[in-house]
């Protein structure tokens, strides 16, 4: 079984949340993220936001967000400082 890191975690979430990717890589990726105390904030944190996007697309009509872009760029960039 390969291990997956966090980046690539992080590459596939939006799918992975939005039910579009194989079972057998949603199962690395919600492995991964038990075991990881930085991805589980990051899941939460873009659960709520996707939340929050489509729960205001309803209301105002506005397009909305699939992938919170800001976000996942500020943890990238984390990443990358270690
Ligand atoms: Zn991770």
């Amino acid at each position: 079984m390969t291990t997956m890191e966090c980046r690539e975690i992080f590459a596939q979430l939006s799918e992975y949340l939005d039910g579009e990717l194989p079972p057998d890589v949603c199962e690395q990726i919600s492995g991964h993220i038990e075991d990881c105390p930085p991805c589980v904030e990051f899941v939460e944190s873009l659960k709520k936001t996707v939340g929050l996007c489509k729960g205001m697309a309803v209301e105002v009509e506005a397009a909305p967000r699939p992938l919170p872009e800001e976000l996942k760029a500020r943890l990238m960039a984390a990443l990358r400082q270690g």
